[in-house]
């Protein structure tokens, strides 16, 4: 396969033909290339061999679950990606961002609204721009954190972190009160957008995998649990 480096590559994982088609017609018209697998484990294994820039991943494939391709993928590929599924059910959707996807798309939709998606959570994930670049509040001092809130990116140590969109939103209400000690249900009233109380457990997946990405840039415990509380960012 030779690949115009310059072009975005979409790996996208559908088993219907129609729904493949219409997409691969949509992103090919916006000048990406698309590679096209309509069973999971190969899939896998080209994204072992290849990068891509954006994963669109159908939930039901005949050869296995979505979520568990997602999760395997996640063990080393940090590529954006956005769930496809038949069904709009909330407790997929919640699955779905808490194993790392980026966002979710509930069967039918129109090719423009992925277009449209994808675009969305590549302008979240580009490299900081040092013009709009802000320091956090609170953090006057330090060169540790940058966050630019309207492109929803936050570097530690000078390093943009690739965060999914719950990620950035419970760093930020950190960032904003450090040495605050948060329970699980404050942090999730103060980053979700629909609060489920229910869910709490989720809380802990998104920070266990927000202190892997800040460990891979510096080894300090900077996310402090407080046993049978919740968490607190330490001052840097
Ligand atoms: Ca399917």
């Amino acid at each position: 396969m030779h690949n115009d480096i310059n072009k975005k590559t979409i790996l996208l994982v559908e088993d219907d033909d129609a729904i493949a088609d219409a997409l691969i017609y949509a992103m090919q018209r916006e000048g990406w290339q698309v590679q096209w697998f309509s069973l999971g484990l190969p899939a896998l294994g080209y994204l072992q061999q290849h990068q891509v820039d954006f994963i669109v991943l159908d939930v039901g494939l005949p050869d296995c679950n979505g979520f568990d391709l997602c999760r395997q993928i996640r063990q080393s590929i940090q590529t954006p990606l956005l769930f496809l599924t038949a069904r709009n059910e909330e407790v997929e959707r919640i699955i779905g961002l808490e194993i790392g996807a980026d966002d979710y798309c509930a069967k039918p939709f129109s090719p423009r609204e992925i277009i449209s998606r994808i675009r969305v959570i590549w302008r979240r994930s580009a490299p900081v721009a040092s013009a709009t670049t802000s320091s956090i509040v609170n953090t006057s001092a330090s060169t540790v954190w940058a966050c630019d809130a309207e492109k929803m990116q936050i570097s530690y140590y000078g390093q943009q972190l690739s965060l999914t969109r719950y990620e950035y939103r419970l760093l930020e209400v950190l960032l904003k009160h450090p040495e605050r000690v948060w329970s699980r249900a404050q942090l999730m009233q103060a980053a979700w957008e629909n609060p489920d109380h229910s869910v709490e457990r989720t809380i802990d997946t998104h920070i266990k995998s927000l202190r892997h990405k800040l460990n891979v840039i510096n080894e300090q415990e900077i996310i402090i649990t407080h046993r049978g509380v919740g968490y607190s960012l330490r001052k840097i």
